[in-house]
């Protein structure tokens, strides 16, 4: 992590879902923004492999020098992002992904035309991206990929569960066999209903002795 991002998670099994998780308690009145620069969207885009350090450097010098630039792309990251996540929460609750929001993720997939090409580098293959690539393919285009990855997927699909914690909102596939993953994170809204169960029943166990 570079200093001053904020701290991610990866929880989703998907860049996708990771990419709808930059928000921390998106279901409640306060969500806390993660994305709140380009810097951080870069950042972002650096933890998840999308972009390396020297691809990082040169998207932030390349739009420092633009500012705008930069504000355009973040804003039209945020919009893409919450089109994800209100279009996997529907699907989580088994409704029909919102029409509109499949618009603006199929928006985006169109202004991406990227061309990919397999070099040799280093005595190994790389799928690397050619031609004149915009900052917002570069940026996006993977989890805009992921998403028509996974939206394209049946049994991918029937896996996306959105978080229990009541205000948490992250979203992920539960890949475990028996079909019972409920949190995001065991060590995050998982312990958090852990203790509040444990609190529940010691002052019910509390008022039936007192
Ligand atoms: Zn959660």
């Amino acid at each position: 992590m570079e200093n001053g991002d904020p701290a991610f998670g990866w929880v989703g099994g998907a860049l996708c879902l990771d990419f709808a998780n930059t928000v921390g308690n998106h279901r409640s009145r306060d969500p806390r923004e993660k994305l709140r620069s380009f810097e951080h969207l870069v950042g972002w885009c650096r933890q998840a492999n999308i972009l390396n350090k020297e691809e990082s450097k040169e998207m932030l010098h390349r739009n420092a020098t633009v500012p705008a630039q930069g504000e355009r792309l973040l804003h039209m990251a945020v919009d893409f992002r919450e089109a994800l996540f209100r279009t996997f929460s529907e699907i989580s609750q088994q409704h029909q992904a919102p029409k509109c929001d499949l618009e603006i993720i199929n928006d985006f997939l169109a202004r991406m035309p990227i061309t990919l090409q397999i070099e040799s580098r280093n005595q190994s293959l790389v799928c690397a991206m050619t031609g004149s690539v915009l900052d917002e393919a570069r940026l996006l285009g993977p989890v805009a990929w992921s998403a028509a990855e996974v939206l394209g997927a049946p049994e991918k699909l029937s896996r996306i569960r959105e978080c229990a914690g009541p205000d948490c909102g992250w979203l992920f596939l539960d890949l475990t066999k028996n079909h019972s993953r409920r949190w995001c994170d065991m060590d995050d809204c998982g312990s958090r209903a852990k203790a509040k169960r444990y609190y529940r029943r010691k002052c019910e166990k509390e008022s039936q002795s007192g």
